[in-house]
């Protein structure tokens, strides 16, 4: 069985693989990791259809595509996250480096984006920064359906606004995106968890309440209620929500600035015809909120029902020791954003494959392999055989990959220079010279150039 140990010894790692089982002479093969895994075509090609359109949307909104590294130092997210969140206290891959440092696989992106905006002085640009990323996150938690530890996140964030019009066109681009890959039914979840001003009467006010209460609800809750009161609102245990339902709401504490912010943004979303549900409790599960939060919730996803989390963090350009920025953002679980396009049925998972070329004789490869090419060059997915095979094994392997089409070359539609082309779905079959084949292909499968 293989068995790969550290070695003793600083700074050095090597592997020692056990000897192989000597009766059968295997190897046992070695697993994906848990909560992880593999994606698959042609799963993929639903996955790259969702990121073609996000490309799209982002970029009519004018945002820029921002890559960030995975790696990245924990204090990052210790400061960033906080050290009270679920995230920070649970969930972190983190480990030392072989020169000590402190090291922690993105659990999220917008510390990243936030660190990389000050590192990088994107302030001096001027104006606003529209940024969005694709990639994967990892957090260490309870695997199941909709739930991993390498899960990937769609996000955008907008540096440099306040403006309560940013937090809704940020709304209307995600509304816009989710309908452009057939998501129709969700819900839209709003709240405001003020400012540090108005929180910081708030959090008193809770803390009063929760001395009362505490004492009834979980252990975590109990420490919360002294560390991070504002936390126990995200408590998910589900003994501990009528006592979370008694206790006082932060938006009846708004100063008179952040009730007027939010007040914008609900009319806004009205007059955007953008339907939404006022949420008292939602505050989400990282510290760097303020202001706007929202949620997207879908039908289709089952206990996972959090598609979407997202809102305004005001402080978190401060806290990461830039200039005052303030900022907002969302990030879209990817990996419940196909389970739920694919519970929508309006975008399947397909097969590209436009053509299995078919070749029958030595003196056909060469002009076979050459169709193949020039094919591919037009962008059609187009696949053959290597090894020489009798015409019903091709037509075979056609069938099996759900070609489109089967392009016939034997040793007669060479001598007239014309191609058999057949409609696998329709067996309808034309002749045609090969220069013509890609526009003919690309006219039936409706593909623009
Ligand atoms: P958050 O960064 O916690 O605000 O999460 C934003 C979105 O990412 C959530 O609404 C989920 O759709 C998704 N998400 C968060 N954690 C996971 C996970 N462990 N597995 C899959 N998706 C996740």
């Amino acid at each position: 069985m293989a068995n790969p140990r550290e070695a003793s010894g600083p700074g050095r790692f090597t592997w020692q693989i056990e000897a192989q089982d000597n009766v059968s002479n295997r190897v046992e093969p070695i697993r994906s990791v848990t909560g992880t895994r593999d994606l698959l075509p042609p799963d993929t090609s639903l996955w790259q259809r969702v990121e073609t359109e996000a490309h799209r949307v982002f970029a009519a909104y004018h945002y820029g595509e921002i890559r960030t590294p995975i790696l990245e130092e924990t204090a990052l997210f210790a400061r960033g996250v906080g050290t009270e969140t679920d995230i920070v206290m649970k969930e972190m891959y983190t480990f030392r480096d072989r020169d000590e440092d402190s090291l922690t696989l993105r659990p999220e992106a917008t510390a990243s984006v936030v660190r990389a905006y000050i590192e990088h002085s994107l302030y001096n640009i001027g104006g606003i920064q529209k940024l969005y990323y694709i990639g994967p996150m990892f957090r260490r938690e309870r695997p199941q359906k909709g739930r991993y530890r390498q899960f990937y996140q769609i996000g955008a964030e907008v540096l440099g606004s306040q403006n309560p019009l940013v937090d809704v066109e940020v709304i209307e681009m995600l509304v816009l995106f989710l309908g452009r890959v057939g998501i129709r039914e969700y819900q839209l979840l709003v709240n405001s968890v003020g400012c540090s001003s108005c929180r910081a009467a708030y959090l008193e006010s809770l803390r009063v309440a929760l001395q009362d209460a505490k004492a009834g609800m979980c252990v975590d809750c109990q420490r919360r209620a002294d560390t991070n009161p504002l936390r126990v609102l995200d408590c998910k245990v589900e003994a501990d929500q009528p006592i979370i339902e008694k206790l006082p709401m932060i938006i009846d504490h708004l100063d008179p600035e952040c009730r007027q912010h939010f007040e914008r943004v609900t009319s806004e979303l009205q007059a955007r015809g953008l339907a939404y549900q006022v949420t008292p409790r939602l505050v989400r599960g990282l510290d760097y909120y303020t202001r706007t939060t929202f949620e997207i919730t879908s039908g289709a996803l089952g206990a996972q029902n959090a598609l979407v989390g997202g809102g305004r963090y005001d402080g978190l350009s401060e806290m990461l020791g830039g200039p005052s920025t303030p900022g907002i953002g969302f990030s879209i679980g990817q990996d419940r954003l196909i389970l739920a396009v694919q519970a929508s049925a309006v975008i399947q998972s397909e097969n590209p494959l436009a053509a299995y070329i078919v070749w029958m004789g030595e003196p056909t490869l060469a002009p076979a392999l050459r169709l193949v090419r020039e094919l591919r060059a037009q962008g059609l997915s187009v696949e053959t055989n290597y090894d020489s095979m009798k015409i019903k094994k091709a037509m075979g392997n056609a069938n099996k990959l759900q070609a489109r089409f089967a392009i016939i070359i034997g040793e007669g539609e060479l001598a007239s220079g014309k191609y058999q082309v057949k409609n696998m779905a329709t067996s309808e079959q034309s002749e045609l010279e090969p220069s013509t084949i890609a526009e003919y292909m690309k006219d039936k499968l409706r593909i623009r150039n």
